[in-house]
């Protein structure tokens, strides 16, 4: 299975590739007999891969609507999503400046190497200042107030983000090749997760919390799917699935105890799992960071409802190779 490549901003174009993504079974004894399934979004395209193809997707076409030649966003150093900008900016022509978590070291992470090479101009904002990054008077202080360009926040987290995963959840609608019970996924902001609980509505959808949040990524969650429940952006008229939503409900699908000790932290039980996953050899690679997690917490709990059917469960490979140069 070769990525394909993404080489236009077409809707078409683009929703025919979303739906030509395999979807392959597992063969693992390390779910204890369930039927377990990988979704490789990982495959959409070979640099802009995963989530962060989803959640740019829109994002670039409005862009390129408002005629924006410049697109500014931020992320830290191992930043898959600053990886995707970078280079989606260069196949279809956007100028980009990656604010950075951080002082610029003398020897960059190849992340930010591709980056570079990519095109993106590097900003480097020391860590007490890029925590500010939602304050009003960030832009002005770091340069860039009044500057011509087109925002995404970090991670793509903004209704256009949203709007592509919903896309992707569609698309896991229609192209569905058993009858899934539950669909898995990984949170770092929880776009991706609101975006698939807004669209998939055949099976229980399943957010794995990678970073140590407290209720942050629950709440940030609900206000999307909050903003959503009215169906204006998206959709011509209110998501009917979304109508009994309620954040009672939505408590139960968010998983927040398989973080490891923190974003990009591991314990040795999970290094264990994911070299026991990846040994076995149909098995796609993952990052310890997004999918690595996704993975131990399914094993681990098995997925949380009608297990006594025991019905298929589907796991969306979100990509995040490039930041496996990370660690060795
Ligand atoms: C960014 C990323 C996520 C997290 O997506 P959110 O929408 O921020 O929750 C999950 N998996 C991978 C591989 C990622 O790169």
């Amino acid at each position: 299975m070769q990525p394909r490549l993404l080489d236009s901003l077409d809707l078409q174009a683009f929703t025919d590739a979303a739906r030509n993504i395999p979807y392959q079974q597992l063969n693992s004894d390390l779910f204890h007999g369930l039927d377990v399934w990988v979704r490789r979004d990982d495959l959409i395209d070979p640099i802009i891969s995963g989530n962060k193809a989803y959640k740019l997707f829109f994002n670039l076409i409005e862009a390129k609507k408002c005629g924006a030649k410049i697109i500014v966003t931020c992320g830290g150093a191992w930043s898959n999503h600053i990886h995707a900008v970078a280079a989606a900016g260069a196949r279809f022509g956007f100028e980009t400046i990656g604010i950075i978590r951080g002082e610029r070291p003398p020897n960059l992470s190849a992340t930010l190497q591709d980056a570079e090479r990519f095109g993106m101009k590097l900003l480097f904002v020391p860590r007490a200042l890029y925590r500010q990054r939602s304050e009003l008077d960030f832009l002005r202080i770091i340069g860039l107030w009044g500057k011509d360009f087109y925002f995404i926040p970090e991670g793509g987290s903004n209704l256009p983000g949203i709007k592509g995963i919903q896309l992707l959840g569609k698309v896991i609608e229609e192209t569905a090749p058993v009858g899934f019970d539950e669909v898995w996924v990984a949170c770092g902001t929880g776009v991706t997760f609101a975006g698939l609980y807004s669209s998939i509505f055949s099976a229980s959808v399943i957010g794995v919390e990678v970073l140590k949040a407290g209720d942050a990524i629950f709440k940030g969650v609900w206000h999307w799917i909050w903003q959503l429940s009215g169906g204006r952006y998206v959709y011509e008229q209110p998501i009917e699935g979304l109508l009994d939503a309620s954040p009672e409900a939505l408590r139960k699908n968010l998983l927040a105890s398989y973080h490891c000790g923190g974003y990009g932290r591991v314990s040795r039980a999970l290094i264990d799992f994911k070299l026991g996953f990846e040994g076995v050899n149909s098995s796609p690679p993952v990052d310890q960071v997004y999918m690595g997690k996704s993975v131990y917490a399914l094993s681990k709990t098995l997925g949380s409802i009608a297990r006594a059917e025991k019905k298929p469960v589907l796991l969306m490979h979100s990509g995040g190779l490039q930041g496996r140069r990370g660690y060795k």
